[in-house]
């Protein structure tokens, strides 16, 4: 790889100690979707905006670099999965499913079941186009989260592509 090429790699660079982001920093229903920022087991740099359209369960996972995810081919990656599982958290079981639309002859118990129906019923890929809007949407919440003293969010600007900065 030439200079040239790692210098205008689209990365994120994670501060020199790092402090853990939250599995699901951000979610939320919105635009006829469940939609959010799931951050990577793996890589501290790197978070997967991840969402599901009500009704459709069309699905779509991609990083914030905008590379597809590896797991979201032919069904929900743990992101998608994990996203649920937050909104579930922050919304109530009733709530989540309902805005879905994902519904069963009983009620539905936890998030387990809410991704479990959506999943039975064979989604496809979904649109990813908006996936920068709901990035750029965390990147503000995470600078109204710096005003709470209970949270530990990265600082904005490490979110940003650094062309240049891997020198
Ligand atoms: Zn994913």
């Amino acid at each position: 790889m030439s200079v040239w090429e790692r210098s205008s790699t689209v990365r994120v660079v994670p501060s020199a100690r790092p402090r853990k982001l939250a599995k699901v920093p951000f979610v939320e229903l919105a635009d006829g979707r469940l939609q959010g920022v799931v951050s990577s087991g793996s890589d501290i740099g790197r978070v997967y905006v991840s969402s599901v359209a009500a009704g459709t369960y069309a699905y779509a996972c991609s990083t914030n670099n905008n590379r597809p995810c590896g797991g979201a081919r032919g069904g929900f990656c743990n992101h998608i999965r994990a996203l649920v599982v937050e909104a579930v958290l922050q919304y109530g079981v009733d709530r989540v499913a309902r805005y879905l639309r994902a519904e069963d002859d009983a009620e539905l118990p936890d998030a387990g079941s809410v991704t479990s129906v959506m999943a039975a019923a064979r989604p496809g890929p979904g649109d990813s186009s908006t996936a920068a809007q709901v990035f750029s949407r965390f990147l503000r919440h995470l600078g109204y989260l710096e005003l709470e003293p209970v949270t530990a969010p990265l600082p904005e600007m490490h979110w940003f592509p650094t062309a240049g900065a891997v020198a």
